[in-house]
C-alpha cells in the first residue's frame, strides 16, 4: 500500500488522524495552493505563519525518519503528476467549506481519497435532531452534545510507528519563491503551539472574569492553532480539562461556538453569501463610509483603535469584534458580507465558518444571531470594557492626553478628534426600522 499523506489545516505530528491511519509506505505532502495564494497581499501574515508552520513540520516528521515535500502549484496539477508514481490513495484530514469540498472532489476522481474527522470535534454530517434535520439554535445544539462536552477526555490519534518514507526528489520552495515577503508576526506567535497552550492552561482559571476586556490577556490566542492545526482541538479540550476542570466550562463552550458554526456552514452552505435567515435588507452602498470603517476613520473611538490595531496585525478581540461588526452592519447599515471579506483578507485566524457565522450573528441575519433591536452602543461599549481608556489610547496617541470621559461620549471630542460620520442614535433607530419592515415583510 502506497499513500500520499496530504497535509493541510493540521500542521503537526502530536494527534493527527493521517498519522495513525497511514500503513505503510507513505509520502507525506503540503501544498502551497496556487488557487489560494493568488488571491493574498503580498505581505500576508498567515502566508507568513504557515511557512514556518510547515518548515516546522518537515523537522518533525523529519525525527520520525519521515519528511515533508513542499509543492506550490495547484492541488490538481500535484495529483495529476504524483499519479503517475503509482500510489492507492490519498489520507488527509476533512475540511468542510465550500472551495475543499469542490477541491476534494476534483482530486478524488484523480486518487482516491480517505478523509478524517481532524480539525473539529465533531462530524457535522452527524448530530442531528430527532427529526433529521439539523440544529438551528446554539444552546440545544449544545446541550445534544453534553456527552462530549461533559467528558473528561476525547481520544487523540498516536503515529504509526512502521511508516516507510516513500522518497522523492523535491526542494522547498523559499517564501520568496511563492510570491511573499515575510510579514511581521504578533510576539505571541513567536512561541511554540505548546508554550501558547502551557500559557493559557495559568490563565483559564481568570478565564470568564477577564475575556472580554480587551486591554487584557485574557484569551486563549488559540484561534490560529484551531485554524492551521498547529494544536488539535482534542488536544486542547484534554489539556484544558486536565488542568482546571472546574474553570474550564466558559472556555469549552467556546469551543463548541467553532463547532456550531462549522456546521451551520455545512448544513446551509449558501449562509456564505446570503442572509441565512432570508431577511431582504436594503443595504447602504455608502462606498467612503466602508472605506473609513476599514481605515479606522469613522470618529468613533472604540472602533476606529479597534480597526487601526487590526491593520497593523491582523488581530482583534472578540468584543472588539463584535462592536466594530454591530457598528459596520447597524449604525452604517453596510451588509456583513463586505465586513466578512474585509476580514477575511487580513485576520491571522481566519477560518470561513466562524467568520461567516459571527458576521450574520452581528447581523441579525443568521442562526441564532443577536436579535435586530439589540443594537451595540460603542460608547457605552468602551466606558465598560475599556473605561480607562487603555486600549484605545495604545492605540490613538492623538487621545492620550484626552479625559477618558469625553472618549466614551458621543458628540464630547468636538475638535480633539475626527467628526463621527454617524449619529449613533439616529442610526440606531433606523437600523431598527428597516429590520423590522424587512421581518414584517417576510411574514
Ligand atoms: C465579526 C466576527 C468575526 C469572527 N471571525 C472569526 C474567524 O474568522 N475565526 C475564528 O476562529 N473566530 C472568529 N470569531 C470568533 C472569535 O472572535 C475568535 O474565535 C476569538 O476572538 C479568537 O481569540 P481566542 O483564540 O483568544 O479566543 P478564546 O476566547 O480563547 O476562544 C477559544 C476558541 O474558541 C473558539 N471561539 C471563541 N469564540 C468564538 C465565537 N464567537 N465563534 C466561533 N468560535 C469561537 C475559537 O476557536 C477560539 O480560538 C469572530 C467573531 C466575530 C464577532
Amino acid at each position: 500500500m502506497k499513500q500520499i499523506l496530504w497535509f493541510r489545516r493540521d500542521l503537526r505530528i502530536i494527534d493527527n488522524k493521517i498519522l495513525e491511519k497511514a500503513s505503510n509506505e507513505v509520502m507525506p505532502i503540503f501544498i502551497f495552493d496556487k488557487n489560494i495564494l493568488e488571491k493574498l497581499d503580498i505581505e500576508d501574515k498567515r502566508v507568513t505563519y504557515i511557512y514556518d508552520a510547515v518548515i516546522s513540520l518537515k523537522k518533525s516528521l523529519q525525527s520520525f525518519g519521515l519528511d515533508l515535500y513542499i509543492f506550490f502549484d495547484t492541488p490538481k496539477n500535484v495529483f495529476s503528476k504524483l499519479k503517475n508514481e503509482g500510489f492507492d490513495e490519498v489520507l488527509c484530514s476533512c475540511d468542510f467549506d465550500s472551495y475543499s469540498i469542490k477541491r476534494d472532489k476534483e482530486i478524488s476522481k484523480i486518487i482516491p481519497l480517505k478523509r478524517y474527522l481532524d480539525s473539529f470535534l465533531i462530524n457535522p454530517r452527524k448530530n442531528l435532531k430527532k427529526d433529521g434535520t439539523p440544529y438551528k439554535v446554539f444552546t440545544p445544539f449544545y446541550k445534544s452534545l453534553s456527552w462530549l462536552s461533559d467528558s473528561d477526555k476525547i481520544g487523540e490519534a498516536t503515529i504509526n510507528p512502521n511508516l516507510k518514507l516513500y522518497k522523492y526528489e523535491k526542494e522547498t520552495p523559499s517564501l520568496e519563491k511563492l510570491g511573499f515577503k515575510r510579514a511581521y508576526l504578533p510576539e505571541f506567535l513567536k512561541k511554540s503551539p505548546q508554550d501558547r497552550l502551557d500559557d493559557f492552561k495559568e490563565k483559564v482559571q481568570e478565564y470568564e472574569k477577564n475575556r472580554d476586556i480587551f486591554y487584557k490577556d485574557g484569551t486563549s490566542n488559540l484561534g490560529i492553532d484551531l485554524r492551521f492545526g498547529t494544536l488539535s482541538p482534542r488536544m486542547i479540550f484534554n489539556e484544558i480539562k486536565k488542568s482546571n476542570k472546574k474553570n474550564s466550562e466558559v472556555f469549552i463552550r467556546q469551543l463548541f461556538w467553532r463547532e456550531f458554526y462549522n456546521y451551520i456552514l455545512y448544513h446551509f452552505p449558501k449562509s456564505e453569501n446570503e442572509n441565512w435567515n432570508g431577511l431582504e435588507i436594503s443595504w447602504s452602498e455608502n462606498e467612503e463610509d466602508f472605506q473609513k470603517w476599514c481605515e479606522g476613520k469613522t470618529g468613533v473611538p472604540i472602533v476606529d483603535a479597534a480597526m487601526i490595531h487590526f491593520n497593523k496585525t491582523g488581530m482583534m478581540h472578540n468584543r472588539l469584534r463584535m462592536i466594530v461588526s454591530s457598528f459596520l452592519c447597524k449604525n452604517l447599515l453596510i451588509s456583513w458580507k463586505k465586513g466578512e471579506q474585509y476580514f477575511a483578507k487580513k485576520l491571522l485566524d481566519y477560518d470561513a465558518s466562524s467568520n461567516i457565522g459571527s458576521w450574520q450573528w452581528a447581523a441579525s441575519t443568521g442562526a441564532d444571531s443577536v436579535p435586530y433591536f439589540r443594537i451595540f452602543n460603542p460608547y457605552l461599549q468602551s466606558a465598560k470594557f475599556d473605561k480607562e481608556t487603555i486600549f484605545i489610547k495604545s492605540v490613538i496617541p492623538e487621545l492620550k492626553d484626552v479625559d477618558a470621559k469625553l472618549i466614551h461620549t458621543e458628540g464630547a471630542l468636538k475638535n480633539k478628534y475626527i467628526r463621527p460620520i454617524v449619529d449613533i442614535k439616529y442610526s440606531r433607530d433606523r437600523a431598527i426600522s428597516i429590520f423590522k419592515e424587512a421581518k414584517n415583510a417576510r411574514v
